[in-house]
């Protein structure tokens, strides 16, 4: 057990000493300014009703190269707890943190406040003590969580089980508690659903996007990991790796959401974020000029050329595949000594419709 945990953290395989790659890992360069933490915020175990225990969370989060998860079993729902008595509702933070113990994964302490709609399910997290939180009304609830300086967000507001138009919706009771500050943040992404409503809400109140997991059962199997899937992850642009650093980022909504090959989030954020993934080299002169873009990141960016020039070698939109380099030849009609690029990145979204811009200067 002992040696198959050091070989995840590692990656190297202890029988026989060779360096496994790990082609699971997400990948976004940081940017300017700012490191980019991949998160995901919102998970279960068997402490409310997932179906592992908490150190499966930890390894599936090392081996997705993740940078820091929260464990946020439901504080009102245990439907095992005649099985798994669970008198301390920080164990799975506990739990996590110990199994993490010689990884570079952050363990951010989490829990579920699950309710009828309204308020629905708010996750708090860098809480100190989930304990406190076990309380009837849930204004106290969060009023609580506020106390103890967490970081909330309304999770799934567009759950068809509370919302059966799928709509997400802001309630009078979540104007009170916007107007309270009792929460920060909302999902636009909850396990395979999105909600072009929740971003709509998450700009007009200056809400930070986020966009989790929920996962109950495990990574693999939701999301295909095998088959090249991946997990959703909150993207954080924090200023250093460190519980706090990320914290304060949340706070000044200095997030993005990267889902199903699609990027969501402030044009100041994806645009130096889809820039950095992308490699240009100049590999050839004259009236058509060739170049090498090599995409280091996971995202198969889907480009429409918005340029001076027309390409010689694809139609207006064509794709960057994640991890390759692909050739595209620009017809700059004269020799030029140095050109620009403009593309909007077609999977990826500022508001609901629009798309980021990116530009790049070829020498
Ligand atoms: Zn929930
Ligand atoms: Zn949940």
């Amino acid at each position: 057990m002992l040696l198959f945990a050091a070989s995840i953290f590692t990656g190297i395989n202890a029988q026989t000493e060779a360096v496994v790659e790990n082609t699971r890992a997400i990948e976004f360069p940081d940017i300017p300014g700012y490191v980019t933490l991949k998160c995901d915020l919102h998970m279960h175990t068997v402490l409310s009703d997932g179906n592992v225990w908490p150190n499966i969370r930890v390894q599936e989060a090392v081996k997705d190269g993740l940078d820091a998860i929260s464990i946020t079993d439901h504080i009102e729902y245990q439907p095992y707890k005649n099985d798994i008595p669970h008198p301390d509702r920080n164990r799975s933070y506990e739990l996590a943190l110990k199994a993490a113990k010689g990884s570079e994964l952050l363990i951010i302490p989490g829990t579920e406040i699950t309710r009828s709609m309204p308020p629905g399910h708010l996750n708090a997290i860098f809480v100190k003590d989930v304990n406190k939180l076990q309380q009837d009304d849930v204004m106290e609830v969060l009023r609580e969580a506020k106390r103890q300086g967490a970081f909330v967000f309304w999770n799934h507001p567009h759950w068809t089980a509370q919302k059966p138009d799928g709509v997400a919706t802001l309630t009078d009771m979540h104007m009170e508690l916007l107007e309270e500050g009792l929460f920060a943040g909302i999902e636009i992404y909850n396990d395979n659903t999105y909600s072009v409503e929740a971003l709509e809400i998450a700009q007009k109140y200056d809400l930070t996007l986020m966009g989790n997991s929920d996962v109950h059962s495990l990574v693999d199997w939701v999301y295909k990991v095998p088959e090249g899937g991946h997990r959703p992850v909150t993207l954080v642009f924090a200023k250093e790796k460190t519980a706090a650093s990320m914290q304060k980022a949340m706070e000044n909504r200095q997030t993005a959401v990267w889902f199903k090959n699609t990027l969501v989030g402030e044009q100041r954020f994806l645009a130096p974020l889809i820039e950095g993934s992308l490699e240009l080299t100049r590999i050839g002169q004259g009236q058509v000029p060739k170049l090498l873009i090599h995409n280091h990141s996971d995202a198969d960016y889907v480009l429409e050329n918005i340029s001076d020039y027309k390409l010689h070698n694809f139609a207006p939109v064509f794709t960057l595949k994640a991890h390759e380099s692909t050739t595209v030849m620009v017809k700059t009609l004269e020799t030029l000594e140095s050109f620009d690029l403009k593309f909007r990145v077609l999977n990826a979204f500022i508001n609901p419709e629009k798309h980021p811009e990116i530009k790049f200067t070829v020498e």
